[in-house]
């Protein structure tokens, strides 16, 4: 990985390849941003760019070190996700001690690092202190108000920011040939998340989702309740409440074949894009800003039957089934009440 291969976040490279060219990189980065954001492909930038035999601000992508760098074998380089404080000791805190093998400095990518335990963070707290001259750590978590102060307070964050839509979008049409309309449902959905997007994009089980809220949306125009309670089963049994927890190994070859799965949420997340599109109809009539492009017949309709009163009240009930998965209620349960509460206002 380089930076020149990471799209956007100009001013997290600008401000790491400064660092490289003064020799002047901290010991401890926090890398704050949301799953899929890309904080491992901007560790493993600087991290290759600083172990690199040439030197500078990018990676040559030639030398040994980048090479062990790109086949995750470098023997300076130590991946670990949420480690217990047990392992902070030996494979942080006592592995730092001894020397680098082959580079100038030994790096600690620790990923999750914001789910570590009290305990855990204070055992790294020392060495974020104190490190050795070659001991550099790589904090990569989703929301960095998870570590504690002290460690907060010794460590340079940098926060991964959402990309703009006129970014994302003709980036998934280039790379992925896909239609209009499937790289606007993408790029609404991923807000700003490229990592998601791409990863979407190659998923079938978005497609199926998408399928999925456009067959929902029709068939709860014309249902009873039984019908409701069959439909609540069938996709909350589809679409897990929960994603399942990422594996706290830290096997990068793991990470990269974790199949992509769409979670209750995600679901709704996408339900509400379709009602946005049939509200946007409905007070405009216009097609161009539409994200469900290829089902405009459907929302045509669907913006005949409901008023502005309905849709407000659907927006209004699917967050409200959000927060009740949330916290806990069934997802079976909160649907069934959801399906029902959208048929009462057609
Ligand atoms: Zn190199």
């Amino acid at each position: 990985m380089t930076f020149s291969e990471i799209i956007g976040q100009e001013e997290i490279k600008a401000h790491l390849q400064s660092a490289l060219q003064q020799k002047k990189v901290s010991h401890a980065y926090i890398l704050n941003g949301e799953a899929e954001s890309g904080k491992m492909m901007m560790a493993e930038a600087f991290v290759a760019a600083l172990l690199c035999e040439e030197g500078g601000a990018e990676s040559c992508g030639s030398c040994k070190s980048c090479h062990q760098m790109q086949t995750h074998n470098h023997p300076d380089v130590k991946y670990i996700a949420a480690p217990p404080v047990k392992q902070v000791r030996e494979d942080i805190v006592g592995d730092m001690q001894i020397k680098p093998y082959s580079s100038p400095y030994k790096v600690y990518i620790i990923e999750h690092a914001d789910e570590m335990d009290q305990s855990a963070q204070n055992a790294l707290l020392k060495t974020i202190e104190e490190p050795p001259e070659y001991g550099i750590i790589l904090l990569l978590v989703s929301n960095d108000q998870r570590l504690l102060q002290t460690i907060r307070s010794r460590c340079v964050t940098l926060n991964i920011k959402p990309l703009r839509d006129e970014v994302i979008k003709p980036y998934l049409i280039q790379k992925y040939n896909i239609p209009d309309y499937e790289a606007n449902v993408l790029t609404s959905f991923s807000q700003g998340n490229l990592g998601r997007a791409q990863k979407l994009a190659q998923s079938d089980a978005f497609v199926e989702a998408r399928r999925d809220v456009m067959s929902l949306s029709a068939k709860v125009l014309n249902m009873n309740d039984a019908e409701a309670l069959d439909l609540a089963k069938e996709y909350s049994e589809k679409y897990k409440a929960k994603r399942k927890k990422q594996a706290q190994i830290s096997m990068v070859e793991d990470r990269e074949e974790e199949e992509e799965e769409i979670s209750l949420p995600e679901f709704l997340d996408l339900l509400v894009v379709w009602y946005r599109d049939v509200l946007l109809y409905k007070a405009s009539q216009k097609t161009s800003q539409i994200i469900y492009s290829d089902a405009l017949h459907q929302i045509r309709t669907q913006a005949g039957k409901l008023d502005y009163e309905s849709i407000e009240w659907i927006f209004k009930s699917i967050e409200k089934t959000k927060r009740q998965i949330y916290s806990n209620v069934s997802g079976e349960v909160a649907l069934d009440a959801l399906l029902l509460s959208i048929k009462e206002t057609y």
